[in-house]
């Protein structure tokens, strides 16, 4: 009888507390939807300020108009954490067309992020395609040896995960100019990595191995890609011409922002959400990643203006550099420890500020066990991809202080539709859809907040 009397007890507290959960889940998705202010934050950092890259003047506006955009929400800490940053400019627009017999037909291009820049006069060289760095290595320095070598492997698009799709591409872009240096290229073209057929190139970072020649590299365009494998079927002999002029200057100063409400039991076990506020220089860093630093601020404003006082300490993070270095990650993670901070978990949004869908994790099976069993709760708005899968780069490396890794995943079919191109602009972005992403986001974060982990 007494057995059954508590077991009724416990049944009635349990059902009682998942009730008030629901509840307030309710409140913030309500609040947010109705009276969000992600959006108009959104337009200011992309209309009125603008591409974003590290050590350029919109990176250190949007600093300081975050920091005051916090400060006016009177979160009970905002402040700046210092870090130097790599500083590459693009300069003038680059140049770049096919020349096959007679015929000379333009083509965009432009240059991949930290490539050096190709003669004043440009590059013109035999163009030799390849899918592969396997197809690279067949081919060795005797096919490749002072050619242009133009890396073609599309996106996979049968893959339902865009990200996936980009995963199994994206190391033509990082390392290709180095792999084809390895056998003598004098350049390296890279086909955009989007699932589109159009003729907006996208940009994105790159890498020089050490030990070879460092040599220019560009994206060029889907179609512009397409074009150049017909034409080079029907002549092997096809010349490329480009040209660009981007440097890499001294590292730079710049921040990372930071915004806190302070935990009212455990004020030392801090939760993290957050986005990076640098983006590339092409565009105006809407979907990427705008949309995630707006939505972090919009996860501590909802919960302050909705009354709800955290236990724990909630931060929101913008972090700078995610594109071409991940300084203000590493910065972030290196003061956390040197300052004996307990992080228990860390959010990002840097997958674009579409329809949610859930989380995927990093963390050890007892973290993401507890997690997992909120997907009841969020199931109702869309988020039922709750799981491991991967975190984010700006919060990864927390990762080695124990800090559950979270990422947020909205729909990924549009994402690289806009990533990285001149089409990456507040149109880009759905208010509603931004809306949902913050709402999510402050609601797994209110359930971490109250049951810890
Ligand atoms: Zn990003």
């Amino acid at each position: 009888m007494k057995k059954y009397f508590i077991y009724l007890l416990f049944f009635s507290f349990s059902a009682f507390s998942q009730e008030s959960d629901s509840v307030v889940i309710k409140k913030i998705f309500d609040a947010v939807l109705s009276k969000g202010e992600a959006y108009k934050t959104l337009t200011y950092l992309t209309k009125s300020i603008g591409p974003r890259l590290s050590g350029s003047d919109g990176a250190a506006k949007a600093v300081q108009y975050t920091k005051k955009t916090m400060e006016g929400y009177q979160f009970d800490k905002v402040f700046l954490q210092d870090v130097m940053v790599p500083h590459w400019v693009r300069g003038k627009k680059e140049e770049a067309y096919i020349e096959s017999g007679k015929q000379k037909i333009k083509v965009p291009i432009v240059a991949l992020g930290g490539s050096v820049a190709t003669p004043i006069a440009g590059i013109k060289a035999e163009i030799i395609e390849v899918k592969s760095f396997e197809e690279l290595k067949t081919l060795g320095t005797e096919k490749v040896k002072g050619k242009i070598v133009l890396f073609n492997r599309p996106m996979d698009a049968t893959k339902t995960n865009t990200f996936a799709a980009y995963a199994g591409a994206n190391n033509q872009r990082g390392g290709g100019a180095s792999e084809a240096a390895k056998y003598g290229a004098v350049g390296a073209i890279v086909r955009s990595l989007t699932t589109l057929q159009d003729d907006n190139p996208h940009t994105g970072g790159m890498r020089y191995a050490t030990g070879v020649p460092m040599i220019p590299t560009a994206a060029i365009s889907t179609n512009g890609a397409n074009l150049l494998s017909k034409i080079l079927q029907e002549n092997p002999k096809t010349q490329f011409y480009f040209k660009q002029n981007c440097e890499t200057l001294p590292d730079a100063p710049s921040h990372n922002v930071v915004g806190e409400i302070k935990g009212s039991e455990k004020p030392d076990e801090i939760i993290v959400v957050g986005g990076h506020l640098d983006s590339w220089d092409l565009a105006e860093g809407a979907q990427d990643d705008g949309a995630g630093c707006v939505q972090s601020i919009e996860v501590l404003r909802v919960l302050k203006a909705l009354g709800i006082k955290p236990k724990r300490t909630i931060r929101a993070v913008m972090f700078m550099n995610e594109e071409n270095g991940l300084r203000g990650g590493t910065k972030y993670a290196d003061l956390a420890k040197q300052n004996n901070e307990k992080h228990i978990a860390a959010i990002e949004s840097d997958n674009g500020g579409f329809t949610p869908r859930g989380f995927g994790m990093v963390g050890t099976d007892a973290q993401i066990a507890k997690i997992t069993v909120y997907k009841k709760l969020l199931a109702e708005y869309g988020l039922n991809e709750i799981g491991r899968g991967s975190g984010g780069a700006d919060i990864g490396p927390l990762g080695q202080q124990g800090t559950l890794l979270i990422g947020f995943k909205p729909d990924s079919q549009r994402y690289f539709d806009f990533h990285h191109a001149q089409t990456d602009k507040l149109e880009a972005v759905n208010e509603r859809e931004l809306n949902l992403g913050a709402a999510s986001m402050a609601a797994l974060i209110y359930l971490i907040d109250k049951y810890g982990l």
